[in-house]
């Protein structure tokens, strides 16, 4: 995949755009945390929702033996849910070297990464790359057809450029067996807007996120049928500080089409825990993870500003066209 990369006089590799460069230079340069560290995140509880929802997802539509690409797979963080679904094979492509290796060290199991012990049971390839710019399809053409693609809070990183949002669904689609199954998280475009609109300046926020929106940002283009490039800030705190790109899920959902992949839900992240709060399954799982606590001391559950955080995010499944070959 480095043939994808500009190369410095140094010998340094660059991404070819600079905002490319910049979303990876900030997940790169995120160091691994202690355990002591991560519980003593003011967004901890927030970590555990997400983990659930990743949980509830992997949960849902992933097959003993299944074949997974985890695009934008960052430091691992989903390996053990994987192993819990006793996948059969799993490819996983970032575009921060630092977080492939810190997800390398964690797939070894390595001693100093305090979050896994096990061993994991299925075989693993981790790649370095710019999946919005790579044709995966020619990288991994021995790795494939996948039966699971997931993408967890990375796809909106496509919608800079159209060619870029495309090059996402074609790589997904090409890489995927018909009846195959894509989910993952974003961000909901529609609240962002919505709090935008309500915000008396570009700007808006609470004590652990802000948001601020170009001087250039447009209503108009969120509104067109080319609604790529709309770019804002967004800073959340002990996990996030670079550039991301509104995704209008309308138009995300006809492109997926385009390309032979439909919709089968998307649910905003508070509807998304109403909805599966109701299973005993996973009101046990969210027992397990911790992200509600145990409401005995402050602190020991969800604030209200991680959760209005949360809603700020939507999640989704499309399944591949096709007569379905599943094992
Ligand atoms: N999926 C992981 C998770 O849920 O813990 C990481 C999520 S993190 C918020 C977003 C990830 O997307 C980062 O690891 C980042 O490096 C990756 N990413 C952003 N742009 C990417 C691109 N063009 N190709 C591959 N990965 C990308």
């Amino acid at each position: 995949l480095k043939s994808r990369f500009k190369y410095t006089p140094e010998g340094d590799a660059h991404f070819s755009e600079d905002f490319v460069q910049r979303v990876a230079d900030h997940y790169s340069a995120r160091t691994n945390q202690t355990l002591e560290e991560r519980e003593a995140s003011p967004i901890i509880h927030l970590k555990k929702l997400n983990n659930w929802i990743k949980s509830v997802l992997v949960q849902l539509y992933t097959r003993q033996g299944d074949v997974v690409l985890d695009i934008g797979c960052g430091k691992g963080g989903d390996l053990i849910k994987w192993d819990k679904a006793r996948i059969g094979y799993f490819v996983g492509v970032d575009i921060a070297e630092g977080s492939i290796e810190d997800c390398r060290t964690r797939y070894n199991g390595d001693a100093d990464c305090n979050q896994r012990r096990k061993k994991l049971t299925f075989p693993a390839r981790l790649i370095c790359g710019d999946c919005y710019e790579v044709h995966l399809d020619e990288v991994l053409v021995y790795d494939g057809p996948f039966d699971i693609c997931s993408c967890q809070f990375a796809l909106h990183y496509s919608w800079s450029t159209e060619a870029r949002a495309r090059r996402a669904l074609k790589n997904v689609s090409a890489l995927l067996r018909p009846g195959g199954m894509f989910f993952g998280t974003m961000p909901d475009a529609n609240v962002l807007i919505k709090k935008l609109r309500e915000a008396d300046s570009l700007a808006f926020g609470n004590s652990v996120y802000w948001i601020r929106f170009d001087e250039e940002y447009s209503e108009k283009k969120f509104r067109s049928s080319c609604p790529f490039g709309i770019e804002y800030q967004f800073h959340l705190e002990d996990a996030v500080d670079c550039p991301e790109w509104i995704v209008p899920f309308n138009v995300f959902k006809s492109m997926a089409e385009e390309y032979g992949l439909e919709l089968v839900f998307v649910k905003n992240a508070h509807e998304f825990v109403h909805q599966y709060m109701k299973s005993r399954e996973y009101v046990e799982l969210m027992r397990r993870v911790g992200a509600l606590g145990d409401g005995k001391e402050d602190k020991s559950t969800l604030s209200a500003d991680e959760w209005e955080v949360a809603y700020l995010y939507l999640a989704f499944a499309l399944k591949k066209r096709g007569e379905s070959n599943r094992r």
